[in-house]
């Protein structure tokens, strides 16, 4: 079992810890900050190394229990100990665009009843899909954006925590994102809130203020199907209005 010191603290950015299995360019870790990847959130990136030992980690991936790293060169077996650093830039734009997609999850179902079917997230652009059934039409897709960046510009915190099976599957909140999928063995679920606009479980990234997700620009957006509705985005820095 590693263990994933990233469900608690997102903002950890370097860690060091003990060396489970090594097996020339896959490392397994009893801890870790790399984010293995899921929910529509890639792995990250980074370097783990000691000393004059270095390798860059070009994948992350679950494994079971285990976190497995892979890197770009082996690193010697009888290494005990690793320091891992994230590339920082790339996983805080992944946990910015993770949650501008829970905020605009959670207008879309507030405001029309539609649920989200699926999402990714980039570096640099994020998509996000579901099922709405009414014409999907510019004037409906502005007023999303707008409503999404008035959410986001109000400095909500995002709290995570964790909630017994037994009670999230009571909480109509996490029914509607379908917490009845969550797997049975686990007891214990992981709870993304943004306060007053979104709550599901969620094993992902976020950040700890809608603030610094700044504002989201919908660059596209188009109909797949009858039901099924798509809208790409980028976030841009937020701009202060200067109409009083
Ligand atoms: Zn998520």
């Amino acid at each position: 079992m590693t263990e994933e010191l990233f469900l608690e603290d997102a903002y950890l950015k370097e860690f060091e810890a003990r060396v489970v299995r090594l097996d020339g360019r896959e490392v397994v870790l009893d801890k870790t900050g790399f984010y293995p990847g899921g929910g529509g959130q890639p792995a990250d990136k980074g370097i783990l190394g000691i000393g004059p030992v270095s390798a860059n980690v070009v994948d992350v991936r679950r494994e079971g229990g285990s976190i497995v790293h892979v890197l770009d060169a082996a690193i010697p077996g009888t290494v005990q100990r690793l320091k891992g650093k994230l590339e920082w830039g790339r996983r805080y734009a992944h946990m910015r665009y993770h949650t501008a997609l829970h905020a605009l999850s959670g207008v879309i179902w507030r405001n029309f009843g539609a649920r989200v079917t699926g999402g990714q997230m980039r570096e640099e652009r994020a998509r996000m899909d579901f099922s709405f059934p009414e014409e999907w039409t510019s004037d409906i897709v502005e007023e999303i954006e707008r409503l999404t960046n008035k959410a986001l510009a109000e400095g909500r915190r995002v709290r995570v925590y964790w909630l017994p099976r037994e009670e999230a599957l009571e909480n109509p909140d996490l029914v509607r994102t379908q917490v009845n999928l969550v797997p049975e063995r686990v007891k214990a679920v992981r709870i993304v809130e943004i306060e007053g606009i979104d709550t599901q479980a969620d094993g992902g990234a976020h950040v700890a203020n809608t603030q610094e997700v700044g504002a989201l620009k919908i660059t596209n957006h188009k109909s797949k199907g009858r039901q099924n509705k798509r809208v790409e985005f980028v976030l841009v820095q937020r701009v202060e209005s200067t109409v009083a």
